[in-house]
């Protein structure tokens, strides 16, 4: 049997990609994923407790994209869930993103109110300042401000996940988690915000239950793609194992989880505590809040950021920084040569850190800006 699309990776892109190849263009897709389940880094399952937990970290869904959101919407039903994260500082959790709340929790009141109304008049209320600009500030108590929070906020925390400061990052990494001129604790501002009520995994067996979809787990595709016929690929995995390394090791950042059960309703205060200054690791996830599961004990996740080393952990980050994105594009440059025979895309291999609602909205996109070819 010839397959029209042989799809490398059951995550989003893969997943979404597949599911319109099969249903809109009514061609026959494999997908080959080398772990043993669908869904990718959303894969969520039940733990020995009976409680559903994330495997690879906590995944929030969040969009003010409505076409994402309609698109999903067919596979799943929602849960409306509104994250709520605190970092300790001081030892003291307050809300993250830092905002008015946050200054008031810790400082004097009076002071806090010198510092409300000069954030307030300097850049209005309701707006959202990434920490590396606010720091550029010349007023001495908003400076004061902005190093504060660099420091207990973003500095340790960054060092932890990345092994790098802030400013060695791409400005749009610490600017995710602006500091926000507000009394609004959400963290994320978007228009959906919802779960899908049985779970993601739940979600995925949905997008790819359709009969021209055919799966292959446990199989890393250089052991699987000699022996299957195809038209064209879609590869979601890292660019750089697809074209061997040819120009060095293209840098990712890895996890190590810890999932520890409580035999206790409830944990923690919020669904996500930060840890910028304490700790190896950055934060604690209790599942239970994401996923409104009743139970009577509770598991949560202590991540640990480590060194990506190929074969060993996983890539779960792309690690945004000039350096890494010039020997990115030598690789786009080789991809970009395949074009119209393997289609690259995911948060591996576009090498962006993507959220699921961007890559769902990317793959849609390829799909009908490339494979359909719908104007
Ligand atoms: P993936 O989900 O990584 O899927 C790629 C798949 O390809 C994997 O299953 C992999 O096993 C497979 N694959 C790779 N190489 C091969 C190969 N050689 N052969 C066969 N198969 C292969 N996003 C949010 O919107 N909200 C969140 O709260 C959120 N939290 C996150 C927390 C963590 C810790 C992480 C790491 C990510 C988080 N994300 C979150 C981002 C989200 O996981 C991604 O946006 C999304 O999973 C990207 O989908 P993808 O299809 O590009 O990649
Ligand atoms: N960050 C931080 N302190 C925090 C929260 C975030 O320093 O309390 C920085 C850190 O560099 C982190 C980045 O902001 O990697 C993006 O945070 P986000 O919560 O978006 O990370 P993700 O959920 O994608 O791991």
């Amino acid at each position: 049997m010839k397959f029209d699309y042989l799809i490398v990776g059951a995550g989003y892109a893969g997943a979404i990609l597949a599911e319109r190849i099969a249903s809109q263009l009514d061609k026959k897709v494999i997908i080959i994923e080398k772990r043993n389940h669908i869904a990718g880094n959303a894969f969520d399952y039940y733990d020995e407790n009976g409680v559903l937990v994330h495997k690879y970290g906590p995944h929030i869904f969040h969009t003010s994209s409505k076409k994402v959101y309609d698109y999903l919407s067919d596979f799943t039903k929602w849960n409306t869930y509104v994250h709520h994260v605190k970092a300790v500082v001081e030892g003291k959790p307050v809300p993250i993103p830092f905002n008015l709340n946050s200054v008031y929790e810790l400082f004097p009141k009076n002071f806090s109110e010198k510092l409300e109304s000069k954030l307030i008049e300097k850049y209005g209320y309701g707006l959202k300042i990434p920490i590396l600009k606010l720091k550029e500030v010349d007023d001495s108590d908003l400076k004061f401000l902005a190093e504060y929070i660099y420091k207990n906020v973003f500095y340790g925390y960054t060092l932890k996940q990345w092994a790098l400061k802030p400013e060695e990052l791409d400005f749009n990494v610490t600017s995710r988690v602006p500091v926000y001129i507000s009394r609004d604790n959400r963290y994320f501002q978007d228009t959906y915000q919802q779960i899908p009520a049985y779970g993601y995994t739940a979600m995925f067996e949905k997008i790819l239950n359709h009969k021209n979809i055919r799966i292959l787990l446990n199989t890393d595709y250089r052991e699987a793609i000699e022996y299957i016929k195809f038209d064209k690929m879609i590869y979601t995995g890292p660019l750089d194992y697809y074209f061997d390394y040819i120009y060095g090791q293209l840098p990712y950042r890895s996890l190590r989880f810890e999932f520890e059960n409580f035999n206790q309703s409830q944990f923690q205060e919020v669904g996500q505590m930060n840890y910028p200054n304490n700790y190896d690791y950055t934060r604690i996830t209790e599942f239970k809040y994401l996923t409104m599961q009743k139970s009577i004990n509770t598991t949560v996740a202590f991540e640990y950021p480590q060194e990506y080393i190929p074969g060993i952990n996983e890539p779960y980050y792309p690690i945004p920084r000039d350096i890494n994105n010039e020997l990115f594009s030598k690789y786009k440059a080789e991809a970009e040569k395949l074009d119209g025979s393997v289609f690259f895309v995911g948060r591996l291999a576009d090498y962006k850190y993507y959220n699921m609602d961007q890559i769902a909205g990317v793959a849609l996109q390829l799909f009908e800006k490339k494979i359909a070819n719908i104007r």
